[in-house]
Order: structure tokens, then C-alpha cells, then sequence
């Protein structure tokens, strides 16, 4: 790869997806001297925290440790107010960033790809948009992250209803008028139950149709005080050490002590101490054997069931809010503030879907087995087509014409959640297998080896880098195997179990960071032996 754009092609390096991977990899490729150009289908940058503007859209990492830390200046600069903060800073952030590093010339945004095909002779990808526009890249890369397509169920008469219908992860940058409305929230994942306290105040009546509950702990989010902030920014270094070595990428210490190395007092206590600690150290720092034990489990959810017992006057909603149908892990747990009180409002209801399944929509309102419920706002917190979808839906098509979307038909095969063979030239950081936990910190690292993988082709002049098929075989298949031991996400849409017709397959890396840097470290040592052509 020649440093200005080779013979026939407009750039070096083409990206697509401006959320907080796709911004990082367009920095990279232009730091290290490549013509990049970065494609966006959303009017505006951020990605994820673009298009979730819903009330209450916020981390449930801690800020500090989400956002970039390849710059100590970037770092300095920006005072975040909470330490999980909410969309409209993380968009500012981004936006930031972007305008730091003067990245916005080289971006396109309003576009979407629909198309991006391989040429062998040439060894380019040539990339097509929405909006007419086309491109040729000898390098393609797809940060279209894995929650980037909104999934609404397919239920009947969803066109004859004739209020507002608004889907989370598609809410109107224009405020959303929901006071005094009869409003239903339909699905209570890491979303719904960000949105449903936060506009139980205002709404008239708020009813929730729950298909299945989840295990949800309090967030315990705080704003910075300024001693914290002095602290977060004279512990860079520190704070970057950490994360970097941390298995799921958050500054959260593991715990050295497997559940019945304890007394049942001292049990209840850490129960107590990890309910009141932040975000996800009530995953990351449990017993080390809570996900594998049955019995470990079983007491750690006996507990949260016991405080949604105290908190709920209404013991007969209380016990639809404890989840009967996996334990904690089973899906991605959510991270909550006043959720559960929420539902001893007057103006709050809870419809569980299972014991009265919703028929159809009607004009006026939800029906469900139980009758019709009239609403004005109807908002589908109701998740995305995780992993995959965003990849399968763009048109990519490999060597001889082989689709990636045919390709993935059984589920996707990758090499460290970031190439695929018969796809030369083509990589997806922060894409399928690749996470497990604060997914900038896995997808900064795959940016950065991709990054150095092309420096690597442009010294050498190599035309095309591709992962063997026995390499993609390998990681592929040890995904599958260590999902089924390490149990995370089972029963959730990390296996694709929310799109009707899904492969099952894992689609979440479980293996942890420090296996993923390890090989590739391992590979830049062996000067990526068998990837270059
Ligand atoms: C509400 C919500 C809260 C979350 N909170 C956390 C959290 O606290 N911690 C955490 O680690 N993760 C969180 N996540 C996961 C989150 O998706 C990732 O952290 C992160 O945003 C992924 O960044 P990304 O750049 O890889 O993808 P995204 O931010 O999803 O960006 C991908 C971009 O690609 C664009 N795109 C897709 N297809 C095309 C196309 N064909 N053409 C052009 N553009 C396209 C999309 O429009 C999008 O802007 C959250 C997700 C949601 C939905």
C-alpha cells in the first residue's frame, strides 16, 4: 500500500460507522499517514450515543473508563459530570474528539452503504451509498457496531395504530412531547428500564409489557466531585494500567473468594456491599464462581429478589419483576435508578407478556389476551439485531462473489471478532466475538493491531492481507466451545435468541482481553505469518 491512494482508488483506507470505534480507527489510519475517509448513514457523529437519545440514555460504564485513553491530553481536557454519564455528554465528547483531531474533513455523514464489493485483480473494495455516492478503498472497514439495527417484533396492525410510535435506539433528535400522554413501553432490557423511570412523572399512565424480567441492580451513579476529578486525572497512567490489564476492560478489581468460602453472614454482606457499588462490579467483582455455580448463583439472585420484594408494595407485581427463566448472567444485565420503585406509582402498570401475550396493534391502542389498552406513545424498547446485523445488511461481498451475508448464514465466522477469510483487505472491529464488557477498550485494542497491520502491508508492499481459513476455524470454534463453559448471556440476544429465525450461536468474545492481546501480540511477533499476499 502506497501512502497516497494507490492506482484506481480514491482512498487507503475506507471506514464506515462513526460511534466511538469507527472514529478511533479513522484517527489511526490518518495519524500513520493513510488517505481515510469515514462514511456515516446517521446525519451526525457518535454512533450508538447518536441515534439512543431516549430519556435517561446513559453509560453503564463508568465514563473515565469508556472513553479514550490513547491521549493523556484528551483526557485532561474533558471533565466528565457523572461517572456514568448521559447521552447528550457522550455525543458532546464525541463530537469533541472528532474536532480535536480534525477528523469531521474526512467524513461523510447521511450515508448509508449498501453495498461494498471486493475486485481481486486490483485487490480493492469498491463501496456504494443511500445517497449515490461510491468509493474505492484499497482497505474497507466496517465499525458498524453491534447494536446498531433496532429490532421492533413483528406483531399485527403495527401500521394501523395511529399514534406516535418511537423505537429507543431510533428517538427523534426533536424532544418527544410525552406529557400527560397515555404511554406503553414495550420491553424492559437494559433500555426500557433506563427509560421507564424517567418518564413515569410526566407521562398520564405508563404501562409496561415485560416479556421476560431481568436482574436489575442499582447503577449507584454520583456526579464527579471535583477531588474525584483531580484524582481520575492525576491517576491517568494508573487508570490506563488497569484497564489495560483487565480482563472485561473496567477498572473494577476481581474478587479472590468463591461464594461458600464464606459464612452465610459474611455472604449477605458482600451481597450488600456489591448492591451498593457501581454499574458492573456487581458482575466483575462477585465471587468468582457466581456464573459457574448453580448453587453460587442461585443465593446471589435469592438476594436481589428479596430487595425487588421490599422495594414493590405490590407483592404480586413484585414476583412478575423477579425473573423465573434465567439467573443472573443468563442475559446482559441492566444497571437501574428508581426502577423498581417506579412501579408503586398509581400511574404505573405491568403486563407480563407471558401470562397475556399481546394479540395485535389497533389504531387506538395495544391488544392483548387480557383486552384493548388505548395509548398515544407507543415506544419499543424492544433491542436490536445483535452482532451481525449491521454487517449482514450492508451488501459486502468477498472474493468470487461470495456474499458475507451467505457466508454467516450458520452465524459468523471471524478471526478475533475482526476478519474473515475470502474477504481480503475487509475488517470489523468492535464486531461479532470480539467484546465481553466495556466494548471500547476490546474494539480500541483491534483497531490499533489492524492499524499496525497495515503500516506492516504499506512497509512491505503486500496487495492484500487475509486471515488463513484454519486460523478463522480455530477462533470460531473456540468461541463456540468456551461460551458453553463460561455461561454468559445464555439465554439472551448475545446467543441471537431475540430475532425470530437467528442462528443460535455466541456471538460475544468469551475468552477476555487479555487472551485477545496475547495473540495478537503473538501474531506481530511472527510477523503475522500467513496473512499477507
Ligand atoms: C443504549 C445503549 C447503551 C450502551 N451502553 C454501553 C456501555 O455503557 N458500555 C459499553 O461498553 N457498551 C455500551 N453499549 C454498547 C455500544 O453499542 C458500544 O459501547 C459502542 O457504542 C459501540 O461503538 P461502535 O463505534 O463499535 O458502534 P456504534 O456506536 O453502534 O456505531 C456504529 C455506527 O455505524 C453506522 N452504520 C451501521 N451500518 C451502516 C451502514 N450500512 N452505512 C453507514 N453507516 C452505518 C451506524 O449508524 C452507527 O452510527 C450500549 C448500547 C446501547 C444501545
Amino acid at each position: 500500500m502506497n501512502p497516497s491512494p494507490p492506482a484506481g482508488a480514491d482512498v487507503d483506507v475506507l471506514v464506515v460507522g462513526a460511534g466511538i470505534t469507527g472514529i478511533y480507527q479513522l484517527y489511526l489510519a490518518l495519524e500513520s499517514g493513510f488517505s481515510a475517509l469515514l462514511l456515516e448513514a446517521g446525519d451526525g457523529v457518535g454512533g450508538t450515543w447518536y441515534w439512543n437519545r431516549y430519556p435517561e440514555a446513559r453509560f453503564d460504564s463508568e465514563s473515565y473508563t469508556y472513553a479514550y485513553i490513547f491521549s493523556k491530553e484528551l483526557f485532561e481536557e474533558w471533565d466528565w459530570q457523572e461517572h456514568f454519564s448521559s447521552q447528550p455528554e457522550i455525543e458532546q465528547y464525541l463530537n469533541y474528539m472528532v474536532d480535536k483531531f480534525d477528523l469531521r474533513r474526512h467524513m461523510r455523514v447521511g450515508s448509508t452503504v449498501t453495498s461494498a464489493v471486493y475486485d481481486d485483480c486490483s485487490a480493492t473494495w469498491t463501496v456504494r451509498t443511500s445517497d449515490g455516492f461510491e468509493s474505492r478503498a484499497q482497505v474497507f472497514i466496517a465499525a458498524t457496531g453491534v447494536l446498531s439495527v433496532p429490532y421492533v417484533p413483528d406483531v399485527s396492525g403495527r401500521e394501523d395504530f395511529r399514534g406516535l410510535q418511537v423505537h429507543t435506539g431510533l428517538w427523534p433528535s426533536t424532544p418527544v412531547d410525552l406529557a400527560s400522554k397515555r404511554v406503553a413501553v414495550v420491553g424492559t432490557g437494559s433500555s426500557g428500564v433506563q427509560l421507564i423511570p424517567a418518564i413515569a412523572d410526566e407521562v398520564a399512565s405508563l404501562t409496561v409489557y415485560q416479556r421476560s424480567a431481568n436482574w436489575c441492580t442499582p447503577l449507584n451513579n454520583r456526579p464527579i466531585t471535583p477531588e474525584e476529578q483531580a484524582r481520575l486525572k492525576d491517576g491517568f497512567e494508573e487508570l490506563r494500567d488497569t484497564l489495560i490489564r483487565s480482563r472485561s476492560g473496567f477498572l473494577h478489581l476481581p474478587h479472590d473468594r468463591a461464594t461458600f468460602d464464606d459464612s452465610k453472614e459474611a455472604r449477605l454482606a458482600y451481597y450488600e456491599k456489591l448492591w451498593n457499588s457501581p454499574g458492573f462490579a456487581k458482575f466483575s467483582s462477585n465471587y468468582t464462581d457466581m456464573l459457574t455455580n448453580e448453587a453460587a448463583n442461585a443465593e446471589w439472585c435469592e438476594f436481589i429478589a428479596d430487595k425487588i420484594r421490599t422495594i414493590v408494595k405490590d407483592p404480586e407485581t413484585a414476583e412478575k419483576l423477579i425473573p423465573k427463566d434465567h439467573g443472573y448472567g443468563g442475559k446482559r444485565p441492566p444497571f437501574v435508578t428508581g426502577y423498581y420503585e417506579t412501579f408503586n406509582r398509581p400511574n404505573v402498570r405491568l403486563v407480563d407478556l407471558k401470562a397475556t401475550p399481546m394479540i395485535r396493534l389497533t389504531e387506538s391502542g395495544i391488544e392483548t389476551t387480557e383486552g384493548l389498552e388505548k395509548f398515544d406513545v407507543i415506544v419499543w424498547a424492544t433491542g436490536f439485531d445483535f452482532g451481525t446485523g449491521a454487517l449482514n445488511r450492508m451488501g459486502i461481498t468477498g472474493r468470487d462473489g461470495c456474499g458475507l451475508a451467505e457466508y454467516w448464514a450458520d452465524g459468523p465466522r471471524t478471526y478475533l471478532g475482526l476478519m474473515c477469510h475470502g474477504f481480503p483487505n475487509f475488517f470489523f472491529p468492535g464486531g461479532p466475538h470480539g467484546s465481553a464488557g466495556n466494548n471500547p477498550r476490546y474494539s480500541g485494542d483491534q483497531s490499533e493491531f489492524i492499524n499496525d497491520m497495515l503500516v506492516y502491508q504499506r512497509m512491505h508492499g503486500y496487495l492484500r492481507v487475509e486471515v488463513p481459513q484454519a486460523l478463522e476455524e480455530e477462533w470460531t470454534v473456540m468461541v463456540d466451545t468456551e461460551a458453553e463453559k463460561w455461561g454468559f448471556g445464555k439465554q439472551s440476544y448475545f446467543y441471537g435468541l431475540n430475532i425470530p429465525g437467528k442462528p443460535r450461536r455466541y456471538l460475544i468474545n468469551p475468552t477476555g482481553r487479555p487472551t485477545l492481546l496475547r495473540i495478537m501480540a503473538e501474531l506481530v511477533d511472527r510477523n503475522y505469518e500467513g496473512f499477507f499476499a
